[in-house]
């Protein structure tokens, strides 16, 4: 076990492994499924003390599947009403799945909640979506709160600048709710998006200066842009799953690349995160270690950062 605490700030869960690998869409460098158990196994073997479930519902995917299958038949009035018939069953899943998040971390103190949103939502399901979430987490046995929220820009097909979430980022502000969302590149979509290009952050980050956003993924590798907002915004934050980890046999980055990296966006602003089950924890966070920056910026970036700016 290794000597030092560490905090894996992105991970994703699942009911089953089945809906796990199903997620995944073949597209994980693992064999795991993102269950609870197994997660948490995983957690005992490479000494890490919290993740954080950053899950999400696929809204717009969903949504586009249900559609197909109506009848050719219906008229524009019938169909309208079909859609928005299914617009609420698919909001009606994403609260379900924020229901089965919020209880698992209820039950395993070590895992922390973010909830998932969509812009579809009206301004006022949203914030009674985040009231609800947050109110039962205040209630809970354990005193397991909700972490924050979740937002995936390409998969949900808008950009972070969009003025549909307003509302969100402004209760998110008002409790202290830190938003992740993906950023940069996105592997598995239909095609190249730029829905979570960083130019579409300092809007965001601006309007709402108290509110902590992190941006997975580091923008996919754009450490120019990320180093720029980081400088500009003190509210941005990052995470590295994805671009640095343990898990790929030859990574794109060799560790000094990967080094100079952090150190360029700050040691103090990027958080250690795996992006399981699609990544190895136990792999990434040995990476990090032998990663040739000192014990203090390895500190930060494993522990120090993600309990500071996620209130761990
Ligand atoms: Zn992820």
């Amino acid at each position: 076990m290794p000597g030092q605490p560490i905090i894996d700030a992105h991970v994703h869960t699942y009911r089953s492994r089945e809906i796990g690998r199903q997620a995944m869409m073949g597209s994980g460098l693992t064999d795991y499924g993102g269950t609870v158990d197994e997660l948490l196994a995983l957690m005992d073997r490479g000494g890490i003390q919290k993740a954080v479930m950053v899950n999400m519902t696929p809204v717009v995917d969903m949504f586009e599947a249900a559609v197909a299958k109506l009848p050719a038949d219906l008229s524009p009035a019938q169909r309208a009403e079909a859609e928005d018939d299914i617009r609420r069953q698919m909001i009606g899943r994403l609260q379900r799945r924020n229901e089965w998040t919020c209880h698992v971390a209820r039950e395993h103190p070590r895992l922390i909640p973010f909830i998932g949103l969509d812009p579809s939502m009206s301004a006022e399901e949203l914030v009674a979506e985040i009231d609800l979430r947050w109110g039962e987490g205040t209630r809970g046995p354990t005193g397991a709160r909700l972490g924050g929220i979740k937002l995936h820009p390409p998969n949900q097909r808008f950009y972070a600048n969009d003025r549909r979430l307003w509302p969100a980022y402004e209760r998110a502000q008002e409790l202290s709710l830190p938003i992740i969302f993906h950023s940069g590149a996105f592997a598995l979509g239909p095609g190249p998006t730029d829905h979570a290009h960083p130019k579409h952050f300092p809007d965001v980050l601006s309007a709402f200066p108290h509110l902590t956003i992190v941006m997975a993924h580091l923008a996919f590798g754009d450490f120019d842009a990320c180093a720029d907002l980081a400088r500009d915004y003190p509210n941005v934050f990052f995470d590295c799953c994805y671009v640095i980890n343990g898990t790929e046999k030859r990574p794109s980055l060799s560790d000094e690349e990967a080094a100079a990296a952090l150190r360029r966006v700050g040691t103090d602003r990027v958080m250690f995160g795996s992006d399981y089950p699609w990544f190895d924890p136990v792999l990434d966070s040995a990476r990090v270690q032998r990663l040739p920056l000192t014990e203090a910026e390895k500190r930060a970036v494993l522990h120090e950062n993600a309990q500071r700016v996620l209130a761990l």
